[in-house]
């Protein structure tokens, strides 16, 4: 698959499996994930004048304001030097005020998007998910305690790296969050659908088989 171009975003709730699919996706293409909460979390913990902004709205599980998002992805979108073959965008667009200035930055750059991407899952799944939530510092890669441990408590299965429990993983906030997703970012998906881009994966699929229907998704765009 590596050497084709593709855009595309990634839209589900807050533990969806969009930033796991992603990274491995990402990888097979050999395109850039780019995630907006963890740029985010990178500027929380530099303590930068941004990073600044966004906690508060972070910690309650509220959005960032849409002009803070939307010069972010600009900035990322413009100066990056590894996007000429695509991209994978995970946790933007939020909003339609975001879908619509994504597009209009993508014509700006002459990138349109090729697909967007719903993930489905069941609430009851989502809250069993996010509660049991760990995440590596180093890699990225996420664990669940009680679906996907790793071998050794707080150790990355993967690069060894640490792993933590993000603030916003706790039961109030993750009860915002879903309720923010449903009424602040769902509408994208109708946006989408309507512009004949939109594809849904179930998101309560085994990895593997996640990862083989987004593949064929990529594959087929062109025709789509
Ligand atoms: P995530 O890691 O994608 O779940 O994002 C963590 C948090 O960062 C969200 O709950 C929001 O507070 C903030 N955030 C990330 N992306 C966006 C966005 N596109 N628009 C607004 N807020 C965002």
């Amino acid at each position: 698959m590596k050497g084709s171009t593709v855009r595309m975003v990634l839209i589900g709730s807050p533990g969806a499996g969009k930033g796991t699919q992603g990274r491995l996706l990402a990888e097979k293409l050999g395109i850039p994930l780019i995630s907006t909460g963890d740029m985010l979390r990178a500027a929380v913990g530099e303590d930068s004048p941004m990073g600044r902004e966004a906690q508060s709205f972070m910690e309650r599980g509220e959005l960032v304001p849409d002009g803070v998002m939307i010069a972010l992805i600009r900035r990322r979108l413009e100066h990056g030097q590894d996007t000429a073959r695509g991209f994978i965008l995970d946790g933007f667009p939020r909003t339609l005020e975001q879908a619509r200035a994504l597009d209009t930055m993508l014509s700006e750059l002459h990138q349109p998007l090729d697909l967007a991407i719903e993930f489905r899952v069941r609430r009851v799944e989502l809250l069993r998910r996010l509660t049991g939530r760990w995440n590596c510092h180093a890699c990225g890669a996420s664990f669940n305690l009680q679906t996907a441990s790793p071998v050794q408590v707080g150790v990355c299965d993967h690069c060894g790296g640490e792993l933590f429990q993000r603030a916003d993983d706790k039961v109030e906030t993750v009860s915002r969050r879903l309720e923010v997703y449903a009424a602040q970012t769902e509408p994208i998906v109708a946006y989408y659908r309507e512009r004949g881009a939109l594809r849904v994966v179930d998101g309560e699929r085994g990895i593997e088989e996640i990862q083989d229907q987004l593949a064929a998704m990529v594959g087929s765009r062109a025709k789509a």
